[in-house]
């Protein structure tokens, strides 16, 4: 059973004339990682908000674990909120600037239930030494880190509840080229050494050729082509 999937998926947007997604079947297994590509307002991120249940499709469905995402069953919506977490492009508006780091990676173990301040605290430590950071920086604010440095914080958050998988919208894209480097190899080890499932949205070709094993194009709300990275992109 995939991890995640869209069968026959729409969305439309109140006000716009036409669906921004439409009959968009997607399976997301676990434990590989699938690029979503193509130009702007393609829709790329209404697809993304559809995985991450922040988007409800007009027509269609999205299953979680074989199952319909179904926002008013609590037990379900805790699961996959504990399984499938997320990254965006902005480092600097995704954390809240009045709260430490140690609160912010804390979060989703707090909002999930899973913790208290003092039993989350090991795991939000772990969690900023996964991601390169130093202990200390539980007890700093995000504005005294790097746009690479808030981009390992987002992504400590988003881990720090150990889910199945990752979805990231243009990750690396508002970093400067040597810190996306390293963003990215940091990705590669997540998926790596902890099996993460991958989804990531993104414009940038040699980043989705170095993480992504497949890529979905999609061209005015359909996915127009999918398969391995190597095909879609085109052999080097
Ligand atoms: P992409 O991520 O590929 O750039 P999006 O999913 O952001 O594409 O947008 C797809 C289309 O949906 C665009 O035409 C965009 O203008 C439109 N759109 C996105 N969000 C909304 C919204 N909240 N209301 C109306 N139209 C929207
Ligand atoms: P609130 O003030 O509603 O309690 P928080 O301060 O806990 O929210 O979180 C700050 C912001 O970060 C909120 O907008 C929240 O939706 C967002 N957020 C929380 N966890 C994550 C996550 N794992 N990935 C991305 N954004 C998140």
């Amino acid at each position: 059973t995939p991890v995640l999937e869209l069968k026959d998926a729409a969305v439309r947007y109140r006000g716009t004339a036409a669906d921004v997604v439409a009959d968009v079947s997607l399976a997301v297994e676990a434990g590989e990682s699938l690029a979503l590509v193509g130009e702007s307002g393609a829709g790329k991120t209404t697809l993304l908000r559809l995985l991450l249940g922040l988007a409800r499709p007009t027509a269609g469905a999205v299953r979680f674990d074989g199952a319909g995402l179904n926002p008013r069953d609590r037990e379900q919506m805790r699961r996959f909120r504990r399984s499938v977490q997320c990254v965006f492009q902005d480092p600097y508006s995704s954390l809240d600037p009045s709260r430490r780091v140690g609160a912010i990676v804390a979060e989703p173990l707090r909002s999930l239930g899973l913790d208290s301040r003092s039993t989350a605290a090991p795991k939000v430590a772990a969690a900023l030494e996964r991601v390169g950071l130093q202990a200390d920086a539980v007890d700093r604010y995000p504005h005294e880190f790097s746009g690479g440095q808030r981009q390992r914080i987002a992504i400590a958050r988003a881990t720090v509840c150990d889910p199945r998988v990752l979805l990231a919208d243009e990750p690396v894209s508002a970093l400067d080229v040597t810190t996306r480097v390293k963003v990215v190899d940091l990705l590669a080890e997540l998926k790596q050494e902890r099996g993460l499932t991958l989804v990531m949205v993104s414009h940038d070709l040699s980043v989705v050729a170095s993480l992504c094993e497949r890529t979905a194009v999609l061209e005015r709300g359909r996915i127009v082509e999918q398969g391995a990275t190597s095909q879609v992109l085109g052999e080097p």
